[in-house]
């Protein structure tokens, strides 16, 4: 009798389980599904990439029937749910079905949403730096807001347009800014009266410094590189209020901007309260150091969806949820599933973070490596080796490469192609020719 594996969610996490139940478990003893919302997994830390106009955004998408082995079923479809007790998870299809999966082990590698905050007028107004399409909005708004500013001419009014602030100043935040401020003061180039305005870019978090990822040289490194590029930065600082012509801050400062982002955190993805297991205070479900949900022998959890005890602070607190962990738990997790499977041992997950990069744009970075620290250009070319060699598939790096080498010889792309995947459609047919009128001599009146 062969098992039934389900893995939910085909991001760092479960693509890295389903490669390793493929090599654990022989062809005969399991059937492995995969089931993702996209075919295609998304390469989150070269996200500012696409957003600043370095990377085409197809190329930091990994499709996942290109990596996967022909063992695994790759079901694309929407998880709606979940029923421990029978087993079984539902997925609702592209097609709009909605299948009932059978599962002897369910391991669940959903990932997280941004963590919103209830501040006014913030799910109308801002943008988030989660997914590619708010990547490419993100970019396409940045080019619109040139194009609008280069035609105002009250100038109180065009500062508006040329005026960014980010909320939240973790690695993510900071390297989304960064990388777009980059490529704005490339941009800026082109629009003689933006120029002559000039950009207005903030960056507000409520803690006391940036990127508590990160050693406090090092971000303090990131903070006078950006504060050297004019970038304010705004520590111990709140987002009040966002419309769409202003932001409010808790120190008072009404800033005038059309473009809000936020990057302040991420939340477990909220399907995962829909799956009948146990729950955190944040959402995420909590996992034993073998990745097994309490009260669940044939459940696991992993990534940014599950809080796994960090081995980095004595397993009192859940791991931070980066890819780093996702992908180290992808490992583990298989071979615990294989071990209940009678397949090898189980294993506890040990994995402390062995290095932090965050790419500036510019050229510039900061990174730290088992243990030694790096600024500037090396920071940075160590950054994108990194990620080149992550990168599953040649292909994919061959395109990463070309797109960098491309940009660094030629300067960015700044055209505003909003329109994409929005088309106005068929224009209507046009309307039959009317019938010819007969005049009194019974001669047509028609040419
Ligand atoms: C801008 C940005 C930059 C980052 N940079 C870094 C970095 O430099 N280094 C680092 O280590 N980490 C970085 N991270 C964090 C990293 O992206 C996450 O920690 C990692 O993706 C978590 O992996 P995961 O497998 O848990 O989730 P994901 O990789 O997000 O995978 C979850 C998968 O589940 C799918 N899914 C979600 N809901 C459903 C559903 N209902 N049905 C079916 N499928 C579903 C999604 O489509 C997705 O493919 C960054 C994050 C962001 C946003």
């Amino acid at each position: 009798m062969a098992w039934n594996v389900v893995i939910a969610g085909g991001g760092f996490g479960g693509l890295q389980t389903a490669h390793r139940l493929c090599r654990l478990l022989p062809p005969q003893s399991a059937r492995i599904t995969l089931v993702n919302e996209t075919n295609f997994m998304l390469y989150t830390p070269l996200l500012p990439g696409a957003a600043a106009g370095t990377l085409e955004p197809r190329h930091v998408v990994v499709p996942l029937r290109e990596q996967l082995s022909d063992r695994v079923d790759l079901r694309v479809g929407r998880v709606l749910g979940a029923d421990p007790a029978e087993r079984r998870v539902s997925v609702r299809t592209l097609h709009g079905d909605v299948n009932e999966l059978r599962y002897d082990h369910l391991v669940v590698a959903l990932g997280s949403v941004s963590r919103t905050l209830p501040v006014p007028g913030l799910a109308e107004h801002a943008i988030g730096l989660k997914s590619l399409p708010e990547a490419i909005q993100l970019r396409n708004r940045l080019l619109q807001s040139f194009e609008i500013a280069e035609t105002i001419d009250d100038s109180t009014e065009r500062a508006s347009y040329l005026t960014y602030v980010f909320v939240g100043a973790g690695y993510a935040g900071l390297e989304g800014l960064a990388e777009l401020q980059d490529f704005a003061a490339d941009v800026i180039e082109h629009y003689p009266r933006c120029r002559v305005s000039g950009m207005r870019w903030v960056l507000v978090d409520a803690a006391d410094r940036v990127m508590p990822e990160i050693k406090p040289q090092l971000a303090a490194f990131a903070t006078r590189e950006l504060r050297g590029r004019g970038i304010e930065i705004r520590t111990s600082t709140t987002l009040q209020e966002v419309t769409d012509t202003h932001a409010l801050l808790s120190d008072g400062e009404r800033i005038p901007t059309r473009c809000v982002v936020w990057t302040a955190g991420v939340r477990a993805h909220p399907v995962v309260a829909q799956l009948g297991l146990p729950l955190d205070d944040r959402g995420r479900i909590p996992t034993d150091k073998f990745l097994q949900v309490e009260g669940h022998h044939n459940v696991w959890a992993i990534g940014d969806a599950a809080a796994v005890p960090d081995p980095a602070k004595g397993r009192k607190e859940a791991a931070p949820p980066t890819a780093q962990h996702a992908t180290r738990e992808g490992k583990v997790v298989a071979q615990n599933v294989a071990a209940a499977l009678g397949v090898g041992k189980p294993r506890p997950f040990r994995y402390r973070t062995l290095g932090v990069f965050v790419d500036m744009g510019r050229g510039k970075a900061v990174a730290s490596t088992l243990g030694l620290r790096w600024r500037g250009t090396p920071a940075w070319w160590l950054a994108r080796t990194y990620h080149l060699a992550l990168m599953p598939g040649w292909g994919r790096r061959a395109r990463l490469l070309f797109d960098w080498n491309v940009g660094l010889l030629f300067g960015r792309d700044t055209a505003e192609l909003g329109q994409l995947g929005h088309p106005e459609g068929l224009p209507p047919a046009p309307a039959p020719p009317a019938a010819p009128t007969r005049a009194p001599s019974g001669r047509s009146t028609s040419p």
